[in-house]
């Protein structure tokens, strides 16, 4: 018998499915190592050496697959393909002490979708346990360990118990403050716009608006005309003026598809068109990939691997999304050719491929019965995203308008779909607006023209999906860090979702962020963590040395953090009038994981506390 190990049971079930009697697919549920949760766990004096331990409900699991090692003639690693995959398959060889047994070879195998023919490659494939990317794993658990663990106790001494700081998270929260900032301290600006109804002589039906743009031939600069009394001189130099026909233009338009998903524009359309959190669309992401009972046909592997950032298609799934759409919609929406996508990302190495669904064929709707609401609409989302990017471009009639006013133009679109193509699966918003026939140097009538005062907005708060786009932008974080990242913030009460879903800064938030910023720069400098995301990447393509990567940041910012103890002051409480209800001492303000609160200052004798804002009313 030959053992086959995975992460999870769901993915086992699929797996056996391809495989025969003489293999046996166990699920290793997660990783069966990991450093310790009580202390540090890393002896920093000694190269970084970690100090995994076996946590007590990973015992039973090795203990099981122990027992069959002994039955079992080959072993073979098929965790998921990324560095987190290929480190839970290293803990397991080092748990089940397979490197120290000569007579048991392990062959490590990936793929990027559990399909018959990809897990019959792969077998046919097998390689190592590659050590650069367990490296890369490594040095980001130890890296975000040394900063949680020595920096928590930190912020617990000098600002309030419970608290804690992160690598990344951190630079997370700072975007959100500079953002809160930005918008407190935004002045509205005003401006005006000015319209016009106007209809052709010909034919008073036909009314289009025109927007003021230019004066003399030239631009309005933004925003836009500056007040009302440059307005209203406008408003006077426009009466009695002949409106002309001055330019026409026709043309084509096309709109291409937007490229297949990888995980963070999953994460983004998932909260945007489904309402989804980052940490639930890659749940559901993670059951489609494992596997979804289908009937008669049994557990399926229904798209790729979730996490990846690459926007690669294989050639297979290229051809067999042309067969869908010509037998689906017709030969006209297929594309032409294969539309393959440029890889972005500076992490080449890890060839992944876009996230999308294992067989195009499969409509969202044949196995609609089998999914989970919730399950079917992001397989309907992945599902179209992928079959668009293979079809034909959406075709509008557009035509644009300038109609001048003596030194004024004023300027109108119109725009007509002409042909869907992959608008018929991925619809996206657009207005239809026909103006009338006209031509140039035609004399239009105007039966209105009004003005209109704005005021500039401050740009928003960041959502999910703004939030991810923008740690992507900055080179922070990596497709498996995203959904842990957002959930991070809030679980740990330095951001607030409001109702629309948009995150707001709490007041613990702030102060923890500000003292970072001055104490602790490089924890919450965007170069400085998107420069270690990179160093991390070079680690897991043998670039670089992981312990020297670890080495390199922690002099500096044990250094630091030993001078910010003594520098930094501890934590204050403000004194208040008011006396205790149980022991007649004074009452004082302290600061806790979720804000300010009143307590009774023979603490630790009286523990009495009081809601802060309720005491205000
Ligand atoms: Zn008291």
């Amino acid at each position: 018998m030959n053992l086959v190990i995975v992460e999870s049971p769901a993915k086992a079930r699929t797996i056996s499915k391809f495989l025969g009697h003489e293999y046996s697919v166990q699920a290793s549920f997660g990783h069966v190592r990991d450093l310790p949760r009580t202390v540090l766990g890393v002896d920093v004096e000694n190269n970084f050496e970690p100090k995994y331990v076996i946590p007590p409900k990973a015992k039973k699991t090795i203990a099981a697959l122990k027992k069959l090692l002994s039955k079992s003639e080959k072993i073979i690693m098929a965790t998921d393909e990324d560095r987190e995959g290929e480190a839970i398959s290293w803990h397991l060889v080092q748990a089940l002490g397979l490197e120290d047994s000569k007579r048991k070879t392990v062959d490590r195998i990936v793929f990027h979708e559990i399909t018959k023919g990809a897990i019959e490659k792969a077998l046919e494939h097998p390689r190592t346990i590659d050590m650069n990317l367990v490296d890369a794993q490594q040095a980001r658990r130890v890296l975000d360990r040394l900063v949680g663990y020595k920096l928590s106790p930190f912020l617990w001494k000098k600002v309030a118990r419970g608290l804690s700081a992160g690598r990344v998270q951190s630079v997370a929260v700072r975007l959100i403050v500079e953002r809160e900032r930005e918008i407190e301290n935004f002045k509205a600006e005003e401006y005006w716009t000015i319209e016009a109804n106007l209809q052709p002589a010909t034919d008073n039906r036909q009314q289009f608006i025109a927007f003021l743009n230019k004066i003399k031939g030239e631009a309005i600069p933004k925003p836009g005309i500056k007040n009302k009394v440059e307005t209203d001189k406008i408003l006077d130099d426009l009466k009695g003026k002949e409106f002309i026909v001055s330019k026409i233009e026709s043309k084509e338009e096309k709109r291409v598809p937007a490229s297949p998903f990888i995980t963070s524009t999953l994460q983004q359309e998932g909260f945007k068109k489904l309402r989804f959190s980052s940490k639930q669309t890659m749940m559901l992401a993670q059951q489609l990939y494992e596997g979804v009972e289908l009937g008669d046909k049994g557990p399926t592997g229904l798209i790729t691997y979730m996490r990846t950032d690459s926007t690669n298609l294989s050639e297979q799934a290229l051809w067999a999304a042309k067969d869908a759409i010509i037998e689906m919609f017709g030969e006209k929406y297929w594309a032409g050719f294969p539309r393959k996508y440029k890889v972005k990302s500076r992490l080449a190495q890890e060839a992944h491929e876009a996230v999308r669904p294992t067989d195009p064929a499969r409509t969202p709707e044949s196995i609609r019965s089998h999914l989970t609401p919730q399950q079917f609409k992001l397989y309907d989302l992945i599902w179209r995203r992928f079959m668009a990017t293979q079809m034909k471009e959406a075709i509008f009639d557009t035509m644009s308008v300038e109609i001048e006013a003596g030194n004024y133009t004023f300027g109108a679109n119109g725009q007509i779909l002409k042909f869907d193509g992959f608008l018929k699966v991925y619809p996206i918003k657009f207005s239809e607006l026909t103006l009338p026939k006209l031509e140039e140097k035609e004399k239009v009538e105007v039966s209105e023209i009004s003005p209109k005062q704005h005021f500039t907005k401050p740009p928003p708060r960041f959502n999910e999906a703004s939030l991810i786009k923008t740690l992507e932008k900055f080179g922070i974080g990596r497709p498996s860090t995203y959904a842990p990242i957002i959930s991070t913030i809030q679980d740990r009460n330095y951001v607030q979702k409001d109702r629309t879903r948009y995150f707001h800064l709490t007041e613990i938030g702030k102060m923890v962020n500000d003292l970072l910023v001055q104490h602790f720069p490089n924890v919450v400098d965007l170069k400085f963590t998107s420069k270690m995301e990179d160093d991390l990447d070079k680690i897991a393509d043998g670039k670089e040395k992981w312990t020297l990567v670890l080495k390199e940041f922690y002099k500096p910012f044990s250094e630091n953090l030993e001078k910010k103890y003594k520098e930094v002051s501890d934590k204050t409480v403000e004194e208040t009038d008011e006396i205790c209800d149980k022991c007649g001492g004074k009452m004082v303000i302290r600061m806790g994981r979720f804000g300010k609160f009143m307590a009774c200052s023979n603490f630790p004798k009286c523990k009495n506390t009081k809601n802060l804002s309720n005491s205000e009313n």
